[in-house]
């Protein structure tokens, strides 16, 4: 078995004092053992990243750029493997793990202009002889804390931007599927991004309040479950640092009784049951809207026998296992217990039986959920899609906003106007008109509201350069050449 090690300062690093399973969840097979990092192994992560930051931040942006040029170029081109890896330990299909690694370079693309993104501002003449300018400047070493449901994405929607602007890494991914990561880090080098610039550090939470509570780190990414976002905002906020920390989700997707329901129950399929509903943009409440409600869950039940569940690396495979033992049986649970608080099972995922040790479970449709109910209240992270009924457009509406988390939210119609007032009323950070998984292209920030984002910056994109640079302001001034008293040597009329 072997074993993964921290990769830092160029090199893999590290001796095993605790370790844990890394699992293939397509088989069950306990196949790696990975570090866990002590207070000690994050401190040498940090020290390499701050004996690298004052050359990495001097590089020119043109050198940098073209270091991004050739990251995209060498990410693309080892896609594959970076994929069959997330499958490996993810279990994710493989189309699904080809599909964010293709996402994460959208991130690359974005901060290879970053000669354009880190651009400042000149004010002249704003009194006699003063000019103003402004420039953004790298903050330090930033500490990225990662998910396991993206384990190539997530890192890149952190990385990117942050080596771009200048500043150098100590990213601690999920201890679930740590490889991926490593091999980043080892791309990041091959493309010329220096050693020492991206560090990689395993583990748990010893690991990560080392990095919370270090004053050789300057900022906090965090990307995770919204009661871990809230304390690692907390934490890290208590000791200074500029904190961003994605939390977890509830998505609803409302259907209007004029939407083409076909498209809605296809995309509400794929919403819902892709990456075995592993996505914190997964929908995970659809609310039908009047006569929607029938016609919507006869047409998902329809598509539910057709879906191809099993190992993600069997071409015809669309969904495949949950991550782990512990987590099949969490979702199972709800499932179970949806009847004595009052849904009707449609469609029971729970109880379907696989020829496999790996962490499977079948996809459920539940009906007349309320709000009260676990199922609805809980982020499952699962195959598991909550229908509930309502009459109007204005109800419907008025559950999400009442939602306690705010990341994604979609409409089906095809009702201009209902469309426009959703737009301007939901309070959700990301919005779908027709589009159930509303993930914002490389050049827009991703991020949700309420309790799915503490923190004011959003992730990637331009708020991500903010996020990542302090503005210096310089005012300066030199008196008119007429004005000055100053012998040059040589007449000023030159
Ligand atoms: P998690 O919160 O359990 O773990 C996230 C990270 O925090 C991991 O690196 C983990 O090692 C670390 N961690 C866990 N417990 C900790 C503790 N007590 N103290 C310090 N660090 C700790 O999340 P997960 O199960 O890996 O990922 C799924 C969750 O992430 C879901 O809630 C999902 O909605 C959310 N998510 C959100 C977004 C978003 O953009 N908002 C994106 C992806 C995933």
């Amino acid at each position: 078995m072997s074993l993964i090690r921290h990769f830092i300062n160029g090199e893999e690093f590290g001796t095993p004092q605790r370790t844990g399973p890394v699992y293939d969840p397509a088989t069950g097979k306990h196949q790696h053992d990975v570090i866990y990092g002590t207070t000690a192994d994050v401190e040498a992560a940090i020290a390499a990243a701050r004996a690298a930051f004052p050359a990495w931040r001097a590089t020119t942006l043109t050198k940098r750029s073209h270091i991004y040029f050739r990251l995209r170029q060498l990410l693309a081109e080892r896609s594959d493997e970076l994929a069959a890896l997330v499958t490996s330990e993810h279990g994710k299909v493989l189309s699904d793990a080809a599909g964010e690694v293709a996402r994460g370079l959208e991130n690359v693309e974005y901060a290879s202009s970053l000669i354009n993104l880190l651009k400042g501002e000149f004010s002249q003449q704003v009194s006699h002889g003063i000019d103003v300018h402004n420039v953004k400047e790298p903050v330090g070493v930033v500490g990225c804390i990662t998910p396991f449901n993206f384990p190539v994405m997530v890192p890149l929607w952190m990385i990117t931007s942050a080596i771009a602007c200048g500043n150098t890494v100590v990213l601690k991914p999920s201890e679930k599927d740590p490889s991926a990561t490593v091999l980043l880090a080892k791309i990041f080098m091959e493309a010329g991004v220096p050693a020492g610039v991206l560090n990689v550090v395993h583990g748990d939470k010893t690991a990560v309040n080392a990095i919370l509570d270090s004053p050789g780190v300057d900022a906090i990414s965090f990307v995770g479950s919204t009661p871990i976002a809230r304390a690692i905002y907390q934490r890290a906020s208590a000791s200074g640092k500029r904190v961003q920390a994605l939390g977890g989700a509830k998505n609803h997707m409302i259907v209007l009784p004029d939407a083409d329901m076909d498209a809605a129950a296809d995309a509400a399929v794929s919403a819902a049951y892709g990456s075995a509903g592993e996505r914190c943009m997964a929908v995970s409440v659809l609310v039908a809207v009047a006569g929607s409600a029938q016609p919507l869950v006869d047409a998902i039940r329809t598509r539910i026998p057709k879906l191809k569940i099993g190992s993600g690396t069997t071409a015809d495979s669309q969904m495949g296992p949950l991550i782990t033992r512990e987590h099949r049986d969490k979702v199972a649970s709800y499932v179970k217990n949806a009847p004595a608080e009052g849904a009707k099972v449609v469609v029971d995922g729970s109880t379907q039986r696989f020829d496999s040790d790996g962490f499977f479970i079948g996809v459920t449709l539940l009906d007349n959920v309320k709000t009260d109910m676990k199922v609805y209240t809980d982020e499952i992270f699962g195959p598991v899609l909550a229908v509930v009924r309502v009459d109007t457009f204005e109800e419907a509406l008025k559950l999400i906003n009442e939602n306690p988390y705010g990341n994604g939210a979609a409409l089906f119609t095809r009702d201009g106007g209902a469309a426009r007032q959703f737009e301007f009323e939901v309070q959700a950070g990301m919005v779908g008109i027709n589009v159930p998984i509303p993930t914002p292209i490389g050049a827009f920030s991703f991020g949700g509201w309420k309790n799915s984002l503490f923190g004011d910056a959003h992730i990637y994109g331009p708020e991500s350069i903010n996020f990542y640079t302090r503005s210096k302001v310089i005012t300066s001034r030199w008196p008119d050449p007429s004005e000055s008293q100053i012998d040059l040597g040589f007449p000023r009329n030159y």
